[in-house]
């Protein structure tokens, strides 16, 4: 179904930073009917918003602004075009918002679930659509990743929106209210954007905020601010115990009615992270009416995202794991937690720390082979713990060196989770994800398998 023509006709919004999100949103909301004008500091972007009325916005009449997550609001600067919005007391919205006014002016009662958190986001939101899809049910997800909300279909009153949050997209909400809602977990991160973790914590919060009766709020408790969150949501407790109404038992995912899935059997959720992600996605797709089997089918046939502990091929009983995605050492241990040997390709550009945190796996990592500018940093690290590594330079380096490694016995796993930024080599983790693929796939036509 497409969203009415005339739906915010007379309405008039600035759409500033004309990027992945800006643009798509832009032109939404023209073929809404709305009037927009459009802008970005950069001219290369302003040049590719052919067909929109692209200018600094002035403040006078506009029913909002709609900022590009990436720029600021409050901190660490406000850009300029927010500061004049909030003299002028113009709302400043993400497009979420504007989706759900766009549903409800457009009759439809279609659900709204919210998934926010440090890590996971992208998995649950995910495999809960694929849960949903796979009973029928329309479904349509998107938000911080993929589709841009507003760019999502309208779908009717049966339908469900699942949309992955940002901690930046949840300042910018006025009236959406999330029939269901996660918060999967929390660490440091973005503390730039929110002054510190209260801060952070506090944005994240937010996606809670106007629910009611009949909503639903799961929170994770794996770390000690989201089980203060969840103390604060009036989470039940058991003799001053926080008690789970989902877990994960081993690989038995469970709730107080008996075990919903055994975790072993869904190949794209290795890992506890992933039985975290797992039980989130349960306890919403419950609330939303879906039976027990139907979660059990859509968890066992999940087939996962790119980049994380994504499963690249086999050669000759040696595996490939693409986990570009892992960016930081907590990412890493995520995945090198489910190898028991494995021959690792890291580097980058690392964090705070580089691969420290990361000592207790150590013993796992047969041959470490180390990419990109901060590998003689990584190199120090392992050198002082004692474990065998290669400065290689490059991905494509790595991977040979690899597969040449396992071949002769070195382990039966190729880890590609660098701990690093990938800004060095690549234009993101996803190019270098992609060319280990591509990598993988180059060997294993030559070796005829
Ligand atoms: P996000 O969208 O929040 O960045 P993803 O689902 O893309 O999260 O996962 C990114 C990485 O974060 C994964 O590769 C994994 O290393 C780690 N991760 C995923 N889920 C969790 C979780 N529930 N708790 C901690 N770390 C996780």
């Amino acid at each position: 179904m497409n969203f009415p023509t005339d739906l915010f006709a007379g309405l008039r919004f600035a759409v500033v930073g004309l990027g992945k999100n800006g643009l798509p949103v832009a032109r939404r909301l023209v073929a809404m009917g709305a009037t927009v004008i459009a802008w970005d500091d950069t001219a290369a972007a302003r040049a590719a918003a052919i067909g929109l009325d692209v200018r600094m916005p002035e403040m006078a009449r506009l029913d909002a602004l709609v900022l590009s997550p990436g720029i600021p609001h409050r901190l660490p600067r406000p850009h300029p075009i927010a500061a004049m919005a909030i003299a002028a007391g113009v709302p400043i919205l993400s497009d979420v918002e504007l989706l759900y006014r766009a549903v409800r002016r457009a009759g439809s009662q279609a659900r709204f679930v919210g998934i926010t958190g440090t890590n996971g986001k992208s998995t649950t939101t995910a495999l809960l659509a694929h849960i949903i899809a796979g009973t029928g049910r329309p479904v349509a997800a998107g938000g911080n990743l993929g589709v841009a909300a507003l760019d999502l279909p309208l779908l009717g009153d049966d339908g469900i929106y699942v949309i992955e949050m940002s901690s930046y997209m949840l300042e910018r909400l006025a009236t959406l209210r999330f029939n269901a809602a996660v918060m999967l977990n929390l660490s440091p991160d973005h503390l730039d954007r929110h002054g510190d973790m209260a801060g952070y914590a506090r944005a994240k919060r937010a996606i809670f905020d106007r629910q009611t009766d009949g909503d639903l709020a799961v929170v994770g408790i794996e770390d000690d601010l989201s089980r203060a969150m969840a103390a604060e949501l009036q989470a039940v407790t058991i003799a001053g115990q926080r008690r789970a109404d989902f877990w994960a038992d081993g690989t038995l995912l469970q709730d107080k009615t008996g075990v919903i899935v055994d975790l072993a059997q869904a190949r794209a959720l290795p890992g506890a992270h992933n039985a975290q992600n797992a039980a989130a996605a349960s306890a919403m797709a419950l609330h939303l009416g879906l039976s027990r089997a139907e979660i059990a089918a859509g968890i066992i046939s999940y087939p996962g995202l790119p980049h994380r502990q994504e499963d690249v091929g086999s050669i000759a009983g040696v595996r490939f794991i693409n986990d570009s995605k892992a960016t930081n050492a907590d990412s890493t241990a995520r995945a090198m937690v489910c190898y028991d040997r494995f021959i690792l390709i890291a580097g980058g550009q690392a964090k705070d720390g580089g691969i420290l945190p990361l000592a207790t796996y150590f013993p796992r990592i047969a041959l470490a082979l180390l990419i990109g500018r901060d590998a003689p940093v990584l190199a120090a690290t392992l050198a002082e713990h004692g474990v065998p590594h290669r400065c290689v330079g490059t991905l494509a380096e790595a991977t040979e060196q690899a597969w040449q490694a396992a071949r002769d016995g070195v382990a039966p796993v190729v880890l590609l989770s660098p701990a690093c930024a990938s800004w060095d080599q690549f234009t993101g983790f996803d190019q270098r994800g992609d060319m280990f693929r591509d990598q993988v796939a180059a060997i294993k036509l030559r070796e005829g398998v």
